[in-house]
């Protein structure tokens, strides 16, 4: 089996970003938060300091827990009318009192750099993509760097969220694989997923998918981040890498797994993205590069 380990492929991005910035583009991307989810921190965190390490201006908003939609819908259009911002991002999920459509539409589209605007999800559902959400761009920008061919594949993506299922469908579907879209209501899951040469899993649960899953021989890109610290669950999972896995617990409290159980992922998979060190890092550089694409339409 080969890892798909993506931590080269990131730096690249980023270098070639700073090499747009070192020739004169500049670019400024305001990063909101709202609330105290110490996920979201971390998220932000990351993108703020890979923007200080490719030259990218950055502003970081955070906004206390009891920010209501109004005040924070006022912060989105003055960033839109600001002419030195060229990306908004607003980290989700944002606290309940505040409906995430309204913010999402609310931004401009021009400077939706997340990709989650219903203007630019229309657009890439056209096959006409500007601002593609950043997971699963990444994801593509994996599987070409690594020659897999996706023309004609049986490609499944399992989960259908506005953020990595549905988008990495229509990606894949624009270079025409062949897609299936599953999901909570899938009848019979096996069944499908274990005919797909390439398998893309954005699910949510530890080590969800496992052996009957995969079709021996593929290309399985696993965008889950779960955190999990039950020493039994991360022996059951780990197999012969579990005491490693048990120092990360013992030091940080937990350890991230996948949505694909590594152990039958790396038996059955011809090639498998690891967790962490695959897709995750590529969602930040791709934050990066859609931001310089934000900045340089926009100067045109
Ligand atoms: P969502 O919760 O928005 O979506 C999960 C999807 O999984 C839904 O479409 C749901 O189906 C489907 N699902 C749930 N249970 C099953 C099941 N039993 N069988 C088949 N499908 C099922 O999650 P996200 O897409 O936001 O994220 C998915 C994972 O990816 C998470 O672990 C998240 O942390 C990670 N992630 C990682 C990123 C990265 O940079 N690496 C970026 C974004 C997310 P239904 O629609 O029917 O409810």
């Amino acid at each position: 089996m080969i890892k798909l380990e993506a931590a080269e492929l990131a730096a690249r991005i980023k270098t070639e970003v700073k090499a747009e910035i070192d020739g004169g583009l500049s670019a400024c991307l305001a990063a909101v938060r709202v609330g105290d989810d110490p996920a979201s921190a971390v998220y932000v965190r990351n993108k703020i300091k890979a923007c200080e390490e490719v030259g990218i201006r950055s502003e970081h908003h955070a906004l206390p827990e009891s920010t209501t939609e109004t005040e924070l819908l006022e912060l989105v259009n003055s960033l839109n009318t600001r002419d030195d911002v060229d990306g908004i991002l607003v980290q989700l999920p944002l606290p309940r009192a505040i409906n995430e459509t309204a913010i999402i539409e609310a931004i401009d589209p021009a400077k939706d750099v997340d990709g989650f605007h219903p203007i630019n999800a229309g657009k890439l559902a056209m096959g006409r993509p500007v601002f593609v959400p950043c997971t699963p761009a990444g994801i593509m920008e994996l599987l070409d760097d690594r020659g897999v061919e996706i023309s004609g594949v049986n490609a499944c993506v399992v989960g259908r969220s506005q953020i990595v299922g549905r988008p990495m469908a229509q990606l894949l579907l624009q270079r025409d694989a062949t897609v299936t879209i599953c999901h909570s209501r899938t009848r019979d899951l096996v069944a499908v997923t274990s005919t797909a040469d390439l398998l893309v899993v954005a699910v949510g649960r530890a080590g969800f998918i496992g052996r009957a899953h995969i079709k021996p021989g593929a290309i399985v890109i696993d965008v889950g981040m779960n955190r999990i610290s039950d020493p039994d669950e991360v022996r059951m999972l780990f197999g012969s890498e579990a005491e490693q896995r048990l120092d990360v617990v013992a030091k940080r409290g937990a350890t991230l797994v996948g949505d694909v159980n590594p152990s039958d992922g790396a038996a059955v998979a011809g090639m498998l993205t690891p967790v962490p060190g695959g897709v995750g890092l590529l969602t930040v550089a791709m934050l990066m590069k859609n931001t310089i694409k934000a900045a340089r339409l926009r100067r045109q």
